[in-house]
């Protein structure tokens, strides 16, 4: 045929008729029913519900069941707790009270019939917290309770030897609790497949778009398999998986999903945040630790992908002396590269409250810990949980051997959100420490399809890099990853490379896997955006100030163990019969950094906790007086004085001190100018820097401070330094004499106490809100007396009735104008708090003008704005400071110093330091009784500098009157003080003088010895600006380096001899660069 013909169209199978009506899918409607697939409730024994257990024995003669309670609240070890009388039980019995333990004896035998099942388990359930152990002790997995996590696999013999097995289940009342299930248990694992299976691809249905043609394939998908199900039929279960295989592909089941070869970008880690106390004390963490940890090292039997983080040297010391079998276990996964150790540090600590060596020993006692244990180091700091982040982190962090740091807390913000996930994280002396924050914004993720979708929709860094962690397991109470979560992310992965949309996440790598691919990546440490200083958190603020006294109890321990550690070193050092106290100086520090805790110290544990660490203050000030005593009667010093011993002042401050102090009466001259109370009298003391001094009892003529009656209402109290009017018991005028100038705006009033609502949002003794400044209210004073004329020392007592049930005392001084003393107003308080939901802070109104305020931080000082033109800077409406906030300007400035407070806000030119608040949960009794705190008004000619640091130390630290066997012949003495002196006034700071960790003569063993002694020397830079000074010593220094805060070599110093009146002197220069901290190591 030609072309042009006409053809036939040809019938392409196509059909041509339809007589059968299909509808549009209702989204919303197919979605629930799908949700109904899987649902307790109405449908429960017709869904997949149904099918979860093959077969169950809940009881009979198959299980036998006997208890031990145990009396008292006591929580006995194993061994101990099976050596007493056990009674017969059973299911249904309810057990308590709050805080007690039982321990279940359980013999058990399969029945016969389950002999072929895949597995058979043990299902407990008691509503709480339980921990199975072997018949000889060891503990092998948690239980959580509550209907979760309740099962425990039987060893593969069990099941077939027909034999019965002994085993013993820890039960931890945590409140009143019913044993509702200890059966035995066949469960369906194609069942609990498909559920997991479902739930995913559900959500996929529900979570992806619904402009994409995913969410709706899933829909379909899920449809398919409930259409397919017949409840109690086997093969429906087998068709149904199959058909969930076309969505997330055929490997979900075993650990083979990951191994495709593509590029993941969310990396997987199993972790479980244990609070090392909150909800529950210390001894309860114990037991957490124990739990969650056998049950992670199950897990990795199960499933080879499987990996867990966990940090806290504290929590694997406990573990090693309370469950060593456990340890062993943690031990060997850690070596199979399977158990992940991480932080470096001795607990997950505050980073706002403890001093800057505070967080150096949390360093040095974790990475000793974790090196002497496991053979290597941390390479990453680890805080998830802490409540802001000291702008000096990443230097600590580099001086102890880390480079990276991960947290996210900062995603709890409530008025601005923190703008990176991955980003180089900056110091005050420029350190860097890359950081990343997870993008899921969780630490206890539930490893949901919605935390690996967040893991890339709140990645806030794709411009520099696209991967990011996600940490998944049950926490804060301990806990970890389930079974249930691990299988969620093998469906995850298999969707990922089978349809696509989801990030694809991986199992089976590290953190430090992580990060060391994005150090390799960014090789040259600049290619990611920078963070400079603190993390400040924006939330969580009245942390700084609840629970006042645990607080002033770590002030003074860390002052108590400055003192302490000079004093032994140079005694060790210098009289052979002083041994340094190496293992009680540890011990000390093991519980200061383990009270350090991101809810001890900040103030939001329960009440029992607080009993707990009172003890341990307790032990520890009566252990460390004990040493101090012991340090300076080798140095030839005593606390009472005698017949021949001449009354000396020792300054252990690198500064020259005057000071007014009290001495007893017996050693004072007989015209002493003033009396102190009945034992005592006043005197003045001038001392060198590390230096003794002798006091005076009898005032040089001209520098007498006077308090006298003005008018009817108003008292002035005056030295050659300052004049203040107290006006009806509060600071009206403050003249600072050698400028003539007046420090309080005229009309406002300093010293005045002010009272704010306190009912933040939601968490008691976490936060104080914003708006809390709105309720101001002033405190009257009742009544104001002299307390003290003069001439040493002058005082008003100051009486205000707050409440009904509170008062408080205050006692308002100023000291004799001599050397450096009296150089500052001072207010010392008592106070009975009875108060609910209430916050009383001190207001300090100042005539300066600074956009700025500057605060005392941990090794050196930050600055914060006193306005809120931003919302970034309204929300540091209330900060954390340590001995000072000042606020300068040009040639004069102001000081608040105090003695243990921590909160403060700068308002324009008001400046409020935070005394005490009344927070009813979740300690109900937070706060109540009795208080005492120091706190002063220091003008000074200049902006912030050497005097307010100095002035701030010497405030926290008084000099202490000893009394030297020499007599008269101070020198000797002086001279141990002056074992090692800085030589040059500067703004640097010698902190701390300790012995070497690994010294011969004093190691306790764990890591590799060093042959002689040697002195560490840590020293910072404590205002912002480079400086440099000379370090003196006549010891025989046979070489000298500097090191990090682990104590490692980095350089060898040069040092010079010198010879000063025929004495052989050593010399060494040291330059530090603004906020640097420096270690120095003298090897004898
Ligand atoms: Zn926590």
């Amino acid at each position: 045929m030609g072309g042009g013909g006409r053809s036939t169209p040809q019938d392409n199978g196509y059909p041509q008729l339809n007589f059968t009506p299909k509808g549009t899918q209702i989204r919303n409607i197919y979605q629930d029913r799908i949700k109904n697939f899987t649902a307790t409730g109405q449908y429960e024994k017709v869904n997949l519900r149904s099918m979860f257990t093959s077969d169950r024995e809940a009881g009979g003669d198959y299980v036998k069941m006997e208890v031990y309670s145990v009396p008292d609240l006591a929580r006995p070890l194993f061994h101990e707790a099976i050596k007493n009388k056990f009674k017969p039980t059973s299911k249904g019995q309810s057990f308590g009270p709050s805080w007690s333990t039982h321990w279940f004896r359980i013999t058990i035998t399969v029945p016969e019939r389950m002999k072929d099942q895949e597995r058979v388990q043990f299902n407990w359930d008691s509503n709480s917290e339980a921990f199975v152990y072997t018949e000889d002790g060891e503990g092998v997995q948690g239980l959580t309770g509550g209907g979760e996590r309740v099962e425990w696999i039987f060893p593969q013999s069990w099941k077939t030897d027909g034999k019965p097995h002994t085993f013993y289940v820890e039960m931890a009342c945590n409140g009143i609790f019913q044993l509702s299930q200890a059966d035995i248990v066949a469960p369906n694992l194609e069942a609990w497949g498909l559920y997991i299976d479902f739930w995913i691809i559900g959500d996929a249905s529900r979570e992806f778009p619904a402009t994409s043609w995913e969410a709706h394939a899933a829909t379909q998908v899920c449809n398919d398999i409930v259409n397919t199900f017949i409840p109690g039929n086997q093969e429906s279960v087998l068709k149904c998986r199959e058909i969930a295989a076309k969505y997330i592909g055929e490997n979900v089941s075993s650990p083979k999903v990951y191994e495709t070869g593509t590029d993941p970008l969310v990396f997987g880690t199993g972790h479980c945040h244990i609070d090392t106390a909150w909800l529950w004390p210390f001894d309860e963490t114990k037991r957490k630790v124990a739990r969650s940890w056998a049950t992670q090292c199950k897990l990795m039997d199960l499933y080879p992908e499987h990996r867990f983080t966990c940090s806290s040297a504290q929590q694997y010391k406990w573990l090693e002396k309370y469950y060593p079998k456990t340890f062993e276990r943690v031990r060997q996964k850690v070596h199979e590269g399977k158990f992940q150790y991480i932080g470096g540090s001795w607990v997950e600590h505050d980073t706002n409250v403890p001093s800057g060596e505070g967080l150096s020993r949390q360093f040095l006692l974790g990475q000793r810990f974790f090196q002497s244990r496991f053979g290597a180091r941390c390479q990453t700091f680890w805080l998830p949980d802490t409540f802001g982040y000291s702008a000096q982190l990443p230097q600590l962090c580099r001086l102890a051997g880390m480079t990276r740091f991960f947290t996210q807390k900062l995603s709890w913000n409530n008025i601005n959100t923190f703008p990176h996930t991955t980003f180089n994280w900056i110091s005050l002396d420029g350190s860097q420490v890359l950081c990343h924050m997870p993008p899921s914004e969780t630490y206890t993720a539930e490893a949901h399809f919605g935390d690996v979708k967040r893991s890339m929709e709140k990645h806030k860094s794709l411009d520099q890099d696209n991967t990011s962690l996600l940490v998944f397991g049950k926490g804060d109470g301990g806990g970890g990853p389930t079974m249930e979560q691990i299988e969620k992310l093998r469906r995850c992965r298999g969707m990922s490379d089978k349809t696509g949309l989801l990030p694809r996440v991986h199992m089976g790598n590290s953190v430090d896997d992580f990060f060391d691919r994005l150090e390799k990546k960014e090789a040259g440490g600049d290619k990611f955006v920078t963070w400079y200083g603190e993390l400040y958190f924006e939330l969580h603020r009245g942390t700084y100030t609840t629970q006042s006294n645990n607080k002033k109890s770590n002030r003074r321990a860390e002052i108590m163990m400055r003192d302490l550690e000079m004093l032994a070193t140079y005694a060790s050092i210098r009289v052979p019969t002083f041994t340094y106290p190496k293992q009680d100086i540890d011990d000390m520090w093991e519980d200061i950094c383990l009270m350090h805790f991101h809810d001890c110290l900040p103030g939001t544990c329960i009440e029992m906790v607080y009993r707990d660490t009172d003890r341990l203050y307790a032990t520890l000030f009566k252990k460390g007086k004990d040493i101090i005593k012991r340090a300076t009667d080798a140095l030839g010093l005593t606390n009472t004085p005698d017949a021949g011993t001449q009354a000396v002042v020792m300054n252990t401050h690198g500064w020259k001190r005057t000071e007014v102090i009290k001495v007893p009466r017996q050693v004072a001259a007989a015209n002493y100018s003033q009396a102190a109370d009945n034992d005592t009298v006043y005197a003045v003391a001038e001392c060198d820097a590390y230096g003794l001094g002798s006091p005076a009892t009898v005032l040089s003529s001209g520098a007498a401070v006077t308090a006298k009656k003005a008018d009817d209402s108003s008292y002035v109290i005056q030295n050659d330094l300052l004049k203040a009017t107290v006006s009806n018991g509060i600071v009206t005028s403050l003249i600072f004499l050698p400028q003539n100038r007046e420090v309080i705006p005229k009309g406002r009033k300093a010293g005045q106490l002010v009272m704010f609502d306190d009912q933040p949002l939601y968490w008691q003794a976490w936060d104080v809100e914003v708006y809390h400044t709105e309720t101001r209210k002033e405190l009257n004073p009742g009544s104001v007396s002299i307390l003290e004329a003069g001439p040493v020392r002058a005082a008003l007592l100051v009486e205000t009735q707050i409440s009904e049930n509170s008062w408080i005392k205050t006692t308002i001084s100023l000291e004799a104008a001599i050397g450096g003393a009296g150089t500052y107003l001072a207010f010392d308080s008592e106070i009975e708090w009875r108060e609910t939901m209430k916050f009383l802070k001190v207001e300090f109104p100042v005539d300066v003008v600074n956009t700025e305020a500057t605060y005392e931080t941990q090794y050196g000082a930050i600055r914060r704005p006193t306005h809120y033109n931003t919302t970034w800077d309204m929300a540091k409406f209330e900060v954390c400071c340590h001995k000072w906030a000042d606020l300068s300007e040009h040639g004069f400035g102001v000081s608040i110093l105090n003695d243990c407070k921590y909160g403060f806000a700068t308002a324009g030119n008001t400046m409020r330091l935070s005394l005490i608040r009344s927070p009813k949960a979740p300690d109900g009794n937070a706060d109540m009784g009795r208080h005492s705190f120091r706190y002063a008004m220091y003008p000074h000619s200049g902006a912030v500098g050497e005097s307010t640091v100095h002035t701030a130390s010497d405030f926290n630290n008084p000099l202490q009157v000893y009394h030297s066997r020499y007599g008269a012949d101070t020198a000797r003495a002086q001279d141990f003080l002056n074992t090692v002196s800085v030589q040059k006034e500067s703004s640097i700071i010698l902190d701390v003088v300790k012995r070497g960790e690994d010294d011969e003569a004093i190691s306790v063993g764990g890591l590799p010895i060093r042959k002689g002694s040697s002195i560490i020397l840590r020293m910072y830079e404590s205002l912002g600006g480079r400086a440099s000074t000379v370090l003196r010593t006549k010891l025989p220094v046979k070489a000298v380096y500097k090191t990090n805060i682990l104590e490692d070599d980095l350089e060898e110093i040069k040092f010079s001899e010198i010879e000063i009146n025929g004495t052989a002197y050593h010399e060494i220069c040291v330059s530090l660069r603004a906020f640097e901290v420096q270690t120095i190591r003298l090897q004898l």
